[in-house]
């Protein structure tokens, strides 16, 4: 089986914090559609696999008219597919829309809530506010989506203990499927990170930040879902399809500006840009890098993203690539991780500090 992953780089607007590669040139939507219609059509066989998942992620895929949603999905063909996931943002959600988005075959939305709170949403740049990301989750559960997953934001500035504890309350009482959420990161060049530069915002200190994780991990455990990943948890038969294809090294083909594929052991990525993308691929010259990938980037890989997961890595693996085994020892001692059945996994301790264990068993060329 494969998956498809299609970028849709549009935003209303840029958000404070953003660094993904998006764009507010919303007028040239329809151009890049019909690029994206060429590119599905040109290469939906290459895996060589029935595509099983589709991802449709941003930029804000919902910034596209469902007409546009429904020529796309048509073009894949979704018989074979079993998960089809799509970014929302709460903002561009109506009834309507909803019911035709079930119509054209997505099973699943991620909706980025990022938090209820108005005052949060504001200082971050969302363009929602908390009325609409509650209206988004009710409006899809009566469009028949009962497999929705909501993206959750913790760290924020002036966000307290008590703020990010409603939020989680709040959700768990919408009765979605799935939760994502991630630490803010202050990336660099980005407006949120040069406002703390200035010293016109506060970051959260470190320990209130996994004060804050451990919480989440907890309460949710609480409540049934099962954290499978870093970021992600879900309740029964509910984890990400597609996203677990990423880490189980699944074929996927990336389709749109700066979308990434990987087919074999080939990984190949489109130019992030939007005019290079949509030229090349209309004058049927698209230039694409690719690289295949060694023992060694296929071990670090396996490090990078099998770590993330509750499954964690063979020992095995790590054995036979790793010269010092006193390090595991040392990380077990120190509770990072545990072995078990054969497995090396990431303690809740291990997870604060989850890139530095990753950093540490990777190797260089
Ligand atoms: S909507 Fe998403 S991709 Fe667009 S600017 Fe905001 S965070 Fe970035």
């Amino acid at each position: 089986m494969a998956g498809m992953y299609l970028h849709i780089p549009f935003c209303k607007r840029r958000c404070l914090y953003c660094d993904f590669f998006s764009t507010t040139q919303l007028h040239r939507r329809q151009e890049y559609v019909d690029a994206l219609l060429q590119e599905i059509a040109e290469r939906k066989e290459e895996a060589g696999e029935p595509i099983r998942t589709i991802y449709l992620g941003g930029g804000t895929p919902s910034q596209l008219d469902s007409i546009d949603i429904f020529r796309i999905l048509r073009t894949i063909g979704t018989d074979d597919a079993e998960e089809v996931t799509m970014e929302v943002n709460p903002a561009d959600m109506t009834k309507e829309y909803l019911r035709e988005l079930r119509q054209c075959g997505v099973n699943r939305l991620s909706i980025g809530v990022q938090t209820f709170k108005d005052e949060l949403l504001q200082l971050i740049g969302r363009r929602h506010n908390g009325i609409q990301a509650i209206n988004a989750v009710h409006w899809a559960q009566e469009a028949g989506f009962d497999n929705i997953s909501i993206d959750l934001m913790y760290a924020l500035p002036q966000q307290t203990r008590t703020l990010w504890e409603s939020d989680i309350e709040l959700a768990l009482r919408l009765g979605v499927q799935h939760i994502s959420s991630y630490g803010l990161m202050y990336e660099e060049g980005t407006q949120l990170t040069r406002m703390r530069d200035k010293g016109e915002l506060t970051p959260v200190d470190e320990d209130v930040e996994n004060e804050m994780y451990d919480y989440l991990c907890k309460r949710l455990k609480q409540a049934g879902f099962e954290h499978y990943e870093v970021s992600n948890f879900a309740l029964p038969g509910r984890a990400a399809q597609h996203n677990s294809n990423y880490w189980n090294h699944t074929p996927y083909i990336g389709i749109g500006a700066g979308a990434h594929s990987l087919i074999g052991n080939v990984r190949s990525w489109n130019p992030d840009s939007l005019d290079k993308y949509i030229r090349g691929i209309l004058a049927h010259s698209l230039h694409r890098e690719r690289e295949t990938l060694g023992a060694t980037d296929i071990y670090n890989e396996q490090i990078m993203l099998g770590l993330r997961t509750n499954r964690g890595v063979e020992e095995a693996v790590i054995s036979r690539r790793y010269a010092d085994p006193a390090l595991l020892l040392e990380m077990e001692k120190d509770q990072l991780i545990t072995r078990t059945a054969g497995r090396v996994i990431a303690t809740q301790k291990g997870l604060h500090v989850l890139n530095r264990i990753i950093e540490k068993l990777m190797i260089d060329e």
